[in-house]
């Protein structure tokens, strides 16, 4: 087998799985032996588990050779963020409490992905609970950058971005609840999707803010996003917040737009004009922006006014919506239980073990910002800015068809580098007000800097604006300057 698996895609998997160039057997142990090789130095997965792996491959390949393939993906592998639950297999959230909590019901992306007959590939390291953007937060270990292992892949979905940059699965799932997938897929070089809120159901996602949470894919190119945002989306009785389905197929038609003539793509002034956007970031959309306009595109300024005030906002409403999600991991019905004399001491000797510094100051300041005296200060008035700025975006797709930014306004930076929370929370400024305002976005690779480390651009696009999206995305993708994003690990 000559196939290099550390730049394959779901779309080309198929067709050697259905040409029988391949087997999922074969094609599972490629990808574990290159996990072998690398995972001591990037140390994405959590859990790798071989022979669960194998068993799932060989019951698929022997689906192929009766004829009775579940779909034209079935055997492709793919990995899973910590903190979407499989039947019988632990979902930590890369945090101490949960650290024994086997699930016991299968979130629904996990059962749509087993209908397709896809292998699930390992559990993904991850910030805790998914607090942060860089992976330094997981409990149990911190995931290194495939591109230079003395960087963080971004977070918090840091392992699944790291361990499809580092070719050791196909692609992989994330959440994003302020830019989870994007920030670390543009970190890595990889492709990261986040749905409308409410595309995917999240059933089986543990919550962190449950108003802004989304699952979405984490891939090689943007076919592949589509290919899975296919599979995942749609309405489930199990989450009320799940929208209706629309019948698309994102992945059908991708190639449709020949060129961009008649696309408008809106450039946000205000976020040209942060502070700390690194300068060969702002290179980089530069040379982007000249890759659109030569497809015919026309650029066109919009203005998020409110925009400034999105990491200040979110920081209420989400620290507000996790401190509530969060109660239920007391040792009592979740979680590691640390055994004390009274029910109270109980509660408090089990938390204050099992959470690490950043779930518990966000705990904190959420119970802060809930508590009555200071109900209206914060959490009222940060949802009323919440709407202006998502009022702000809808202004913004009447002058354009997609919103153009960074993704982040560096790239990977080193271990330890943001020791300040606030710091940190500015490595979301790009990504943060899409979830804010509930629409979809994407992070696709643009570019290399001049340190050697890949830069996203992020394409934003209406409620439910996927298929146009994705299919500009797609025509960016085809027509950038660097064709592969391949780390040299
Ligand atoms: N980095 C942001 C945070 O720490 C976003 C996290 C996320 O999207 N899950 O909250």
């Amino acid at each position: 087998m000559s196939i290099r698996i550390e730049n394959l895609t779901i779309h080309e998997s198929a067709r050697l799985l259905e040409g029988k160039k391949i087997s999922s057997v074969e094609l599972c142990k490629a990808y574990l032996e290159r996990a072998k090789n690398l995972e001591p130095k990037v140390k994405a997965f959590l859990k790798l588990n071989e022979e669960e792996i194998l068993s799932q491959a060989q019951a698929s390949d022997r689906r192929r050779a009766e004829s009775k393939k579940l779909s034209p993906y079935d055997g492709i592998p793919v990995a899973v963020k910590d903190n979407i639950t499989v039947k019988g297999q632990t979902c930590t959230c890369a945090s101490k409490i949960l650290q024994k909590v086997v699930s016991p019901y299968d979130a629904t992306v996990i059962r749509k992905l087993k209908g397709k007959g896809f292998v699930l590939f390992g559990r993904t390291n991850m910030d805790e609970f998914a607090m942060g953007s860089s992976c330094e937060n997981s409990a149990y270990q911190k995931t290194a950058n495939p591109w230079n292992v003395g960087c963080v892949p971004g977070g918090s979905s840091g392992g699944s971005a790291a361990s499809v940059a580092a070719g050791e699965v196909t692609a992989a799932l994330g959440s994003d609840t302020g830019g989870s997938i994007r920030q670390p897929a543009s970190l890595c070089g990889v492709v990261g999707f986040k749905p409308t809120y409410g595309r995917i159901s999240r059933y089986g996602l543990i919550a962190f803010a449950s108003s802004l949470d989304q699952i979405g894919p984490i891939t090689r190119d943007v076919e592949d996003a589509a290919i899975l945002t296919d599979v995942m989306y749609g309405r489930d009785s199990k989450d009320a917040t799940s929208l209706p389905d629309t019948n698309e197929k994102f992945s059908e038609g991708l190639d449709s737009l020949k060129d961009l003539k008649g696309i408008k793509i809106g450039l946000p002034k205000e976020c040209f004009e942060i502070e700390g956007l690194d300068t060969g970031v702002r290179k980089s959309m530069e040379k982007s922006i000249e890759v659109f306009k030569s497809l015919g595109a026309e650029m066109v300024q919009v203005s998020l006014p409110h925009s400034k005030y999105a990491v200040a906002t979110y920081y209420v409403i989400a620290t507000a919506e996790a401190s509530a999600n969060l109660a239920r991991f007391d040792g009592i019905r979740y979680g590691n239980r640390v055994k004390a004399d009274s029910l109270l001491e109980t509660y408090l000797e089990t938390r204050g073990a099992g959470f690490g510094d950043e779930v518990k100051r966000r705990i904190i300041l959420g119970t802060f910002v809930l508590s009555s005296g200071y109900y209206d200060a914060y959490y009222t008035k940060g949802q009323k800015v919440r709407t202006l700025i998502r009022r702000d975006f809808q202004e913004a797709y009447k002058k354009c068809d997609v919103i153009l930014t960074p993704v982040s306004p560096t790239t990977a930076f080193k271990f330890g580098e943001k020791s300040d929370p606030l710091q940190m929370y500015l490595a979301d400024i790009f990504t943060i007000s899409t979830n804010l305002a509930g629409n979809c976005g994407i992070s696709v690779p643009a570019d290399i800097h001049a340190n050697g480390l890949p830069v996203g651009l992020q394409l934003v696009g209406p409620d439910m604006g996927e298929k146009q999206l994705l299919r500009i995305s797609h025509i960016f993708e085809k027509n950038r300057a660097i064709k592969e994003f391949i780390p040299g690990i």
